[in-house]
């Protein structure tokens, strides 16, 4: 099944990058979120970085044209299959991205939808730590030593990401129901394989489900 291009859709706090990593593993894709290529951009003070943190951290969207530039780098010559995590956004950017994939061949196989309650993702991101060095994702109520935890894979300090205190959070599902949800009406009538996915349940679950869904 390798080479399948699949894009990931959900609000925040939906599972959607556990989802993406997990899924890009199982089937070999490469896995392209381009929140973490943003955080890496800020961590390492690239100038996309220093113009995107302003943005970031008031829960608000990146300008499309920032986006586009970084996805054009990252995507211009890829012949693999992907998923793509956290782009498109916004309708210019699907758009956009249609552009540059009919340029190359590629067609997109699959789109997964996840859906969630706000109340669920309010009380799971608030939660939510990531590694300082690898960006594991961890939930604090399933840490042993709450904060202090280190990261199981590679021991590194777990964090608060910038964006995950509740008032953001509650901006970014409103800046979600207002940009990115019309890019899932935008994929309903141009590809086939729409996968609509609870994400209100356990991870696990979740994936098995995608999994199957896709084969
Ligand atoms: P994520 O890790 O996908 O939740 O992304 C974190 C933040 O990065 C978002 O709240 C936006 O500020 C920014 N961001 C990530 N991807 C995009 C995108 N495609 N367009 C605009 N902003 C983005």
């Amino acid at each position: 099944m390798a080479g399948k291009h699949i894009i990931i859709l959900g609000p925040p706090g939906s599972g959607k990058g556990t989802q993406a990593v997990r899924i890009a593993e199982q089937l070999s894709l490469r896995h392209l979120s381009t929140g973490d290529l943003l955080r890496e951009a800020v961590t390492s003070g690239k100038e996309l970085g220093l113009k995107a943190k302003a943005f970031m951290d008031r829960g608000l969207l990146v300008p499309d044209e920032l986006m586009l530039g970084l996805v054009q780098e990252q995507l211009g010559g890829e012949e693999g299959g992907w998923i793509l995590d956290g782009f498109p956004r916004t309708l210019p950017q699907a758009e956009a991205l249609s552009a540059m994939l009919d340029k190359s061949g590629v067609i997109v196989d699959h789109i997964l939808a996840i859906s969630v309650d706000p109340q669920v993702v309010v009380k799971r991101v608030s939660g939510r730590r990531v590694c300082e060095s690898c960006k594991a994702v961890y939930n604090i109520e399933t840490l042993e030593n709450g904060e202090d935890t280190p990261c199981e894979k590679c021991g590194g300090k777990l964090i608060k990401r910038a964006d995950d205190e509740e008032a953001t959070i509650l901006r970014r599902f409103e800046v979600y129901k207002d940009q990115t949800e019309p890019v899932l009406d935008y994929y309903k009538s141009r590809v086939d394989g729409i996968v609509a996915v609870d994400g209100s349940r356990r991870i696990d679950e979740i994936t098995a489900e995608i999994i199957r869904a896709l084969k």
